[in-house]
């Protein structure tokens, strides 16, 4: 019988992500499926800990096997900011444009103004529960920040990263070209190699 694992988010997108990719090996159900309705909150300083703390949640609250993520997007000209506020960026310092995610990659473009250093990764922290033991992994894409933005497609910062290997965003890029190579893809991809998963679906 197919395994089910809970996936401890409440983004469809995301969601429909790790189906793609973990889809032929497991059955991935969100928090909505379990009946929690609930915004865990994410305030641990690194992405491995927020993940932490979503997936405990899950397991201390419904007691399943399930995985959550945390991601974060560092650029080397600003030390490797915005990291783990990457989804606050522009709203902790106060930067006010549009009033919508847009003014986080239009902080992130105000910041690099006259930098040529525009190297960036997207980092993904995924922690799995199994039988309440912890396990760690991570994916990452490296690129660079364009100069302006170019796209319409995705989400978040996806109209300035350019994927190494590319020369569009991920905002031009096919959902499906990006979702084979994104930070999210490779740490899921890398989850599925856990020794503890292999043996799970043996
Ligand atoms: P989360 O941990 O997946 O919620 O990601 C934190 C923040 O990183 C999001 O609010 C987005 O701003 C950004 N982000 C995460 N994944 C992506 C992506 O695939 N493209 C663009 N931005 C992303």
């Amino acid at each position: 019988m197919q395994k089910t694992l809970y996936f401890a988010t409440h983004n469809a997108h995301k969601l429909e992500e790790a189906r793609q990719i973990l889809g032929r090996t497991v059955n991935v159900l969100s928090l909505g499926d379990l009946g929690c309705h609930d915004d865990i909150p994410e305030d641990a300083d690194t992405l491995e800990g927020n993940s932490l703390i979503k997936a405990r949640y899950v397991w201390d609250n419904f007691s399943v096997d399930c995985f959550a993520d945390d991601t974060g997007l560092e650029v080397d000209a600003l030390d490797g900011r915005p990291g783990v506020y990457t989804a606050r960026f522009a709203k902790n310092n106060n930067f006010h444009v549009n009033g919508d995610s847009s003014d986080n990659w239009r902080y992130l473009l105000s910041l690099l103004e006259g930098k040529t250093n525009r190297s960036a990764r997207f980092r993904t922290a995924i922690t799995l529960i199994i039988n309440g033991e912890v396990y760690q992994c991570e994916g990452v894409v490296n690129g660079t920040i364009a100069y302006r933005p170019f796209g319409l497609h995705g989400f978040g910062y996806d109209p300035v990263f350019v994927p190494d290997g590319y020369s569009d965003t991920f905002a031009q890029l096919p959902a499906k070209v990006k979702n084979s190579i994104s930070h999210r893809a490779n740490a899921l991809r890398s989850m599925l190699e856990l020794p503890v998963l292999q043996k799970y679906f043996s």
